[in-house]
């Protein structure tokens, strides 16, 4: 700037155009969405306060089932003449840390489509808690007590933070859309909040509450994915990341997980401790091809 501006000074002689310039790259850079947004933030510094601390709304019962938590029982999903994934297996027990991991294009993506109910099963099963979900939609596996979260962040952008969080807690809710529509669930809808405000709290946003989700940078939109999920009081978290595989994560993966899945062209490559997996030469093969 310091070489430019006594150049386009001396030349031009055109002051105004100078400044309207700067004005110009000021706006792009600080108030890409015009000026009004920025006055209004200064003008509403009165920032509405927390919700009230109400009591939780009613807890999921914790017992852990008799069997597993999940069981995934020859899942199997066709998209036309492509089989993205095929007879697959495994088992969560309640309280386990499983981690699904293959390379690109393995099926991971779509297995946790089926599990959640976004995609239907073309073969197999999915029991939660012993129940067959498969052919359920994704709401009802919601409200028997699964939670995710997704790959590529999907919140509300223009919606606060408090009321996307609150979204997941909702779901906890008996109140149904006629009562809502009658305005008969006011104590039901401030206990949804306070519940969603405890979740954002936990995960550390609670400065945030009623910022626009899209406001914030991706790292913590994707925290606030986990607390509308954690505000669902889920029984099982389904958590959608992708990590790019250098050795360094790697260690990660193995050390938060109990256990692996892996899988590889659609299909259950190896399971096992983390440990065993690291060392199983066909998982290596199937990462590394062969290079290690
Ligand atoms: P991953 O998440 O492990 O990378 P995906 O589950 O996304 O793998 O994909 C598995 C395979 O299924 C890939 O070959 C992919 O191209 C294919 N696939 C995924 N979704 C679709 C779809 N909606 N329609 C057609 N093919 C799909
Ligand atoms: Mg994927």
């Amino acid at each position: 700037l310091q070489d430019i501006l006594p150049a386009l000074l001396g030349r031009t002689g055109n002051f105004e155009l100078v400044v309207f310039g700067i004005l110009m790259v000021l706006l792009l850079q600080f108030a890409r969405e015009g000026v009004w947004p920025w006055i209004a933030r200064l003008v509403a510094r009165s920032v509405p306060p927390p919700p009230p601390d109400l009591p939780p709304l009613p807890a999921r019962d914790r017992t852990p089932p008799p069997g597993p938590m999940l069981a995934v029982r020859g899942a199997r999903k066709q998209f036309g003449g492509l089989v993205a994934v095929n007879e697959l297996s495994f088992d969560l027990k309640s309280g386990e840390i499983l981690g699904l991991i293959g390379p690109n294009g393995a099926g991971k993506s779509t297995t946790f489509a089926l599990i959640s109910g976004a995609l239907p099963l073309t073969a197999g099963e999915v029991l939660l808690r012993g129940e067959s979900i498969g052919s359920r939609p994704p709401f009802q596996i919601a409200r028997r007590g699964l939670s995710r979260t997704f790959q590529h962040v999907r919140l509300i952008p223009q919606m606060s933070v408090l009321d996307n969080v609150a979204l997941g807690a909702y779901l906890r809710g008996a109140s149904g859309v006629a009562r809502a529509a009658v305005r008969l669930d006011r104590a039901e809808e401030a206990r949804t909040k306070s519940e969603a405000a405890r979740a954002i709290a936990r995960v550390g946003l609670a400065a945030h509450l009623h910022d626009a989700a899209g406001s914030l940078p991706l790292g913590k939109q994707r925290i606030v994915e986990i607390a509308r999920a954690l505000a669902a009081d889920p029984a099982l978290l389904l958590l959608g990341m992708t990590i790019l595989l250098v050795e360094h994560d790697m260690d990660f993966v193995m050390g938060i997980t109990d256990r692996l899945v892996v899988m590889n062209f659609g299909e259950k490559l190896a399971e096992g401790l983390p440990a065993e997996i690291q060392r199983d030469p066909a998982v290596r093969e199937a990462y590394l091809g062969g290079a290690v």
